[in-house]
């Protein structure tokens, strides 16, 4: 038995001395502040520098959109590396060049191409989505495999061996080409490539003769090949054959990731996997899921330069404080004990909009404020705006997307509603939480890894949980977890600052979401027997 202890602590002593660290490579359509629409640009803002600030190289791959706006100043940092590729692919020769910027011991590289200099979000415009985006991000995914050879960043490149972490379909392109475009010439054999599936309905699906336009050889069809669903074919006789480009990553990664443990158990299920199911369940070995985490600088009560007072676990006497702010700043009544319910989010089918559509009436009979910060849907605004002015003392719909706002309702409510569909992680809970507002989620993928479910009658002070999660998904339960909410709210004032503070001392830094993606980096390295 002696022998055994010592045996272990030489492990253990071996395993602290020999950290392993990593050339990273992010390849992702957004990374905030430079570009986001959700939390795919906010994941890919902080997790490199948390992973950097670990020891590790990491670079982030992602386009350099310029909209022609004031907001364009943003790249001002980013310098020309002086370095232009060829690219083969549309049946011709793409340049494309690289802006290089580090910051926060992260090389930022932009890729930069005309097709990114347009107004609108990196997607589309007031029209909808850009026809031209299977062209955007095959540039991105080729210029993303060329930079760790190229780029001398800091005077030397990072080589062939690296992590490559791609993020959804825009990057999905990039497991594929090492395989098929370098791995057969020697080039990247000891690199390894890891899905990161932020959302799994957006798959880069394009009709099947779009394949020779990627640059991949032809014998490589059938790891993008798909067929569309009947619904989605033009015509009886339509074969339906297409390109799926996040199934390529799927069947060629080393490994596939989620955003949390719960969703990729969904993603593996008929109702979550849309359509990809099955290929995920073959490849359940490498799947595993990891919580976001969120970046604690920027969301900080006690130091957030968007809001009008500042508060912390110790002292919450901020809030009240920025609530009042809130209540005028949106020309509602300004009452402090009224109970403020915000939403902030894309205008999505995802998001639940409807559930909250048909339970506007039977809330709006309730002493409370509400306030929905969203963009997206047309006829989701143009609904926000019709409420608005029929509820004009409870109800304010601000449409667009404006990051002071959001912080400024994430302190300035009392309740964060999210009924979404599915939500593979979901960051509002986890600023909300942070914040002291409580969150009312429906009870999936990365809402319920991480928000508790309210027990007054666990043992203990003021109970347990941080927020209450409802299921099924309809406006009954929702109405119901509501109504809970705003009864505690009212009523049982110390479970309410129990259920705050408990919020406010989760740990959501993403320290602790590095430490797991470590280990997933590692296990990529581990060669199936
Ligand atoms: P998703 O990625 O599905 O959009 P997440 O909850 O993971 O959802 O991340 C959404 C991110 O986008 C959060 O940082 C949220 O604050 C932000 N966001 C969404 N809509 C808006 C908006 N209209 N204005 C400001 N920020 C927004």
């Amino acid at each position: 038995e002696p022998q055994l202890d010592q045996e272990t602590e030489i492990v253990e002593e071996e395993k602290t001395t020999t950290r392993v660290i990593y050339n990273i490579v992010f390849v992702t359509s957004e990374a905030a502040p430079y570009s986001k629409t959700g939390g795919l640009g906010d994941v890919c803002g902080s997790l490199p520098v948390a992973l950097a600030s670990r020891g590790h190289r990491a670079m982030v791959v992602s386009p350099r959109y310029l909209h022609g706006t004031p907001a364009d100043k943003i790249f001002d940092g980013a310098c020309d590396a002086d370095c232009r590729i060829k690219i083969y692919c549309f049946g011709g020769k793409q340049e494309v060049a690289f802006f290089h910027e580090y910051r926060d011991g992260v090389d930022w590289v932009f890729v930069d191409h005309p097709s990114y200099h347009r107004p609108g979000n990196p997607y589309g415009d007031s029209f909808g989505a850009f026809g031209d985006n299977q062209f955007r991000f095959t540039l991105l995914c080729h210029a993303a495999c060329e930079a760790p050879l190229i780029l001398p960043l800091g005077g030397y490149s990072y080589g062939e061996k690296c992590l490559f972490l791609v993020n959804d379909w825009h990057a999905s392109l990039v497991p594929v080409l090492l395989a098929a475009k370098y791995r057969p010439y020697g080039v990247y054999k000891d690199s390894r490539s890891i899905l990161v599936v932020h959302n799994i309905s957006h798959q880069g699906v394009e009709p099947a003769v779009t394949y020779s336009n990627l640059g991949l050889p032809p014998e490589w069809y059938s790891a993008l090949e798909w067929v569309f669903p009947t619904w989605a074919r033009t015509h009886a006789l339509d074969p339906g054959e297409a390109v799926n480009i996040l199934k390529g990553a799927i069947v060629t990664a080393d490994r596939i990731l989620t955003v949390s443990r719960g969703y990729s158990w969904e993603i593996t299920t008929a109702e979550g996997g849309y359509g990809l199911h099955e290929l995920l369940r073959d490849r359940k070995f490498v799947l595993n899921g990891i919580v976001n985490g969120i970046d604690v600088a920027e969301w900080d009560p006690s130091c957030d330069v968007h809001i009008s007072a500042h508060y912390s676990v110790d002292d919450l006497s901020g809030k009240v404080q920025c609530k009042i702010a809130l209540q005028k700043e949106l020309g509602l009544p300004v009452n402090p004990d009224c109970p403020l319910i915000g939403f902030i989010g894309r205008l999505d089918y995802q998001k639940g909009i409807d559930l909250i559509q048909s339970a506007i009436p039977e809330l709006m009979q309730d002493d409370i404020q509400f306030v929905m910060l969203g963009s997206g849907d047309k006829q989701y605004e143009d609904w926000m705006r019709a409420v608005e002015s029929t509820y004009k003392d409870k109800f304010r719909g601000w449409v667009g997307f404006n990051v002071p706002i959001s912080h400024r309702i994430t302190a300035g409510c009392d309740i964060l509603l999210m009924p979404s569909r599915f939500e593979p992680c979901g960051l509002n809970q986890l600023y909300a939480m942070r914040y002291g507002t409580v969150p009312v989620v429906h009870s999936t993928g990365g809402l319920k890894d991480t928000v508790e479910n309210f027990n007054p009658y666990a043992p203990g002070v003021d109970g347990t949980g941080t927020g209450w999660t409802f299921s099924p998904l309809t406006k009954e339960s929702m109405l119901i977890a509501l109504g809970n909410a705003i009864r505690t709210y009212k009523e049982y004032k110390t479970s309410w600052e129990g259920l705050m503070k408990r919020g406010m001392e989760r740990d959501s830094s993403w320290d602790n979401a590095a430490v797991q993606y470590e280990q997933v980096f590692e296990w990529a390295f581990i060669d199936p027997p």
